[in-house]
């Protein structure tokens, strides 16, 4: 019998009382794991009203109390990073290298938690007319949720309720049902970092889970990061029913290679860029642009470099990176690659088919490299979310710019060359949300926000940096006047209101 995933609520670790259970594998061997609930309504009902409950005096508690409890959690998380990776590599597939940078890029928002009372500041001005002083404070929303992807079980779920709670909230997180171990391992340390009962509640499950939250009153505000198709439905549903909403989604991502870039560099980071992580990253490159004629004999070159990067398990130290997913995901990635070359693209490097020594089972996608791919080509169109990268060819720079801004998706986008102003130029009139100049992925620290934008976006308010205590906050105004011609008889000292007349 597989282990059953338990259910985080009211601060205890629950078997469900689940019928439907879904089957979590290793996706190196495909083998079961684990397995995972279909949480159902009465236990989803009470990790609200727990979380609800346990807000009402966390609200309560002084704010740096509240950063303390974040320090006490990026403490432990620091010293468990190894064995949460190992978890977050067995359910995922990723290298340990790739799982360890997951957590850590979750710590790190964790550290930025522990900046919230800085970042609650209100704004203050006296004398806004005579006697008349406004202040406005910023208070917490109640209770938050969120809706994780698998790509990254560790980094995205710490992106939404470290910030949530420390803004004074309670949250209830639904994580990926492929790779949800992750997230409990999370939830453990939490305990082990003391916070009071209730704030984080993990429930697991599918659509009709996440529509419960989407939905219900006591929720007001939800984050989700996944696909883009769900993401518009989570939107609607979340602002159908008047709550706050920020969807973080799909994405294709271009890298902008100039004929003045300097050569290596620009091989080495596509390389990287598009297999690392198995490719399974929103800000993966997908798309290499070149510009000129003379960047093309670049492609034989990268051909070369990409054929040199082989996938393998978490336990290969020589693997670039793991498997995808899941089996399904691998069909999918399949299928759209067998697409190219009748749609008129060339297929320089085919993936399919990849073979691992020892994990006959795994979801291996080898490298895959497609040239002279245009704009209506299905493996331009589509998402691929594996080890793809597309080439496309333009001549000039404004060309480039037109290509990436015609794409509706803006998550991230990079351009390489030697000249500042070729780089200024793409800066300005790109309408990515994020853009790397000679730096393939540009995923801002968390003092900064993760800014994707146009269709790989919906909300306004974007995760981490100063935009999440915004998200996870609003804002209150007092006005306030007193009367000095009210203060008794001899206590108040000349009327200052009188005499400046
Ligand atoms: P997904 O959309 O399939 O799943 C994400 C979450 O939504 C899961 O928790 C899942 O259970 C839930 N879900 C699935 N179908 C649902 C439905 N019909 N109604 C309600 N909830 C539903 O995404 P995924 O495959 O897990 O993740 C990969 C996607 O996430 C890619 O498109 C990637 O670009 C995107 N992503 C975006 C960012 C970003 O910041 N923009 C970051 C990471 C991943």
């Amino acid at each position: 019998m597989p282990k059953r995933v338990p259910l985080f609520i009211d601060g205890e670790f629950v078997q469900s009382e689940a019928s439907d259970w879904i089957e979590i594998t290793n996706p190196a061997t495909n083998e079961v794991i684990a397995e995972c609930p279909v949480t159902t309504t009465d236990e989803m009902e009470r990790a609200i009203a727990s979380a609800k409950e346990a807000q009402k005096s966390w609200r309560e508690v002084p704010v740096a109390d509240r950063a303390r409890y974040m320090m006490r959690y990026q403490a432990l998380l620091k010293e468990h990073h190894d064995d949460i990776a190992t978890i977050l590599a067995e359910e995922t597939g990723k290298t340990f290298a790739d799982a360890k940078g997951d957590v850590w890029r979750g710590i790190e928002v964790v550290e930025h938690a522990i900046s919230a009372p800085t970042y609650l500041l209100g704004e203050s001005m006296e004398h806004v007319a005579r006697s008349v002083d406004t202040t406005s404070w910023v208070h917490p929303l109640g209770v938050c949720a969120g809706i994780t992807p698998f790509n990254f079980p560790a980094m995205i779920p710490l992106w939404m309720y470290p910030l949530a709670v420390v803004c004074g909230n309670s949250f209830v997180l639904k994580p990926s049902e492929q790779d949800p171990l992750t997230a409990m391992r999370l939830a453990e340390l939490w305990v082990e970092a003391g916070l009071p009962s209730g704030l984080l509640q993990v429930v697991h499950g599918r659509k009709e889970q996440v529509d419960h939250l989407l939905t219900h009153d006591d929720i007001k505000a939800v984050s989700f990061v996944g696909s883009a198709t769900v993401g518009q439905h989570i939107y609607r549903t979340a602002t159908h029913h008047l709550k706050r909403a920020q969807c973080m989604v799909g994405a294709k991502n271009h890298m902008v290679v100039m004929p003045d870039a300097n050569k290596e560099q620009v091989i080495n980071n596509l390389v990287g860029a598009s297999c690392g992580a198995a490719g399974q990253r929103c800000m993966a490159i997908s798309v290499a642009v070149f510009v000129g004629e003379e960047t093309r004999e670049w492609v034989d070159d990268l051909k070369k470099a990409m054929a040199g990067i082989r996938p393998g398990p978490t336990e290969d130290d020589n693997a670039a990176y793991g498997p995808l997913i899941s089996a399904a995901a691998l069909e999918r990635a399949e299928r759209i690659i067998g697409t190219a070359e009748s749609e008129g693209a060339s297929l320089l490097l085919d993936g399919r088919g990849h073979e691992v020594d020892g994990y006959p089972n795994g979801n291996w996608l080898g490298p895959t490299l497609i040239d002279n791919v245009t704009p209506e080509m299905t493996c331009y169109t589509e998402e691929i979310f594996g080890p793809v990268l597309v080439v496309m060819h333009v001549p000039t720079l404004d060309d480039a710019i037109k290509l990436v801004n015609a794409n509706p998706f803006g998550n991230g986008t990079s351009i390489f060359t030697d000249s500042g102003a070729a780089a200024r130029k793409y800066r300005h009139n790109t309408e990515v949300g994020q853009v790397g100049i000679n730096l393939p992925i540009p995923v801002p620290v968390p003092f900064f926000s993760f800014t994707g934008g146009k269709g790989s976006f919906y909300g306004d308010l974007h995760p981490y940096g100063k935009q999440a205590y915004r998200f996870y906050t609003e804002t209150r105004t007092v006005i306030e006047r007193w009367f000095e011609t009210d203060i008794p008889d001899g206590h108040g000292g000349p009327n200052m209101t009188i005499n400046l007349g």
